[in-house]
């Protein structure tokens, strides 16, 4: 890649992350089926073990490590993430819901950036998991501009 590939190539997924936090953090569907709400950290690792099972097909010896922590600076609040070389979620206060369990799942499951394979991976977990509808979630992400497809097969 050539230094301007490399800087359109940052602007554009910069763009993906923008709108897919504004997604996750406005969408009126996610919001209805209450995946927004805070949880004890308990139930987020025993949910996300069952995803990791049931959504994934992984096995539980590479289960990533999920704890809370104060989070990693983003812009001006605190947030949750997922550290690569630790293969661990740190969950952030005030956002121990399903969404970020979710989200966080997805770059544990093995995809970093948030393209439409992420969004694909993510919107499975909220469909098969939290059973919700993924024609409503695909016709919303539409209106956020998200790159979802759904899966041809
Ligand atoms: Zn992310």
């Amino acid at each position: 890649m050539t230094k301007d590939e490399e800087r359109s190539d940052r602007v554009y997924k910069a763009w993906e992350t923008r709108r897919l936090y504004e997604f996750e953090i406005n969408s009126k569907i996610l919001r209805k089926e209450k995946l927004h709400i805070q949880v004890p950290i308990k139930t987020l690792i025993s949910e996300a073990k069952s995803i990791w099972k049931k959504v994934f097909f992984f096995r539980m010896t590479n289960f990533p490590d999920i704890r809370l922590g104060p989070g990693v600076k983003h812009g001006s609040r605190m947030t949750s993430y997922y550290h690569w070389y630790n293969h661990e979620i740190e969950f952030a206060p005030g956002e121990r819901d399903r969404i970020t369990l979710a989200h966080e799942l997805v770059h544990a499951y093995g995809r970093e950036y948030h393209d439409f394979e992420f969004i694909f991976q993510e919107f499975k977990i909220f469909s098969e998991a939290y059973n919700v509808s993924l024609s409503e979630l695909s016709n919303e992400a539409e209106t956020y501009k998200l790159s979802y497809q759904p899966c041809i097969f």
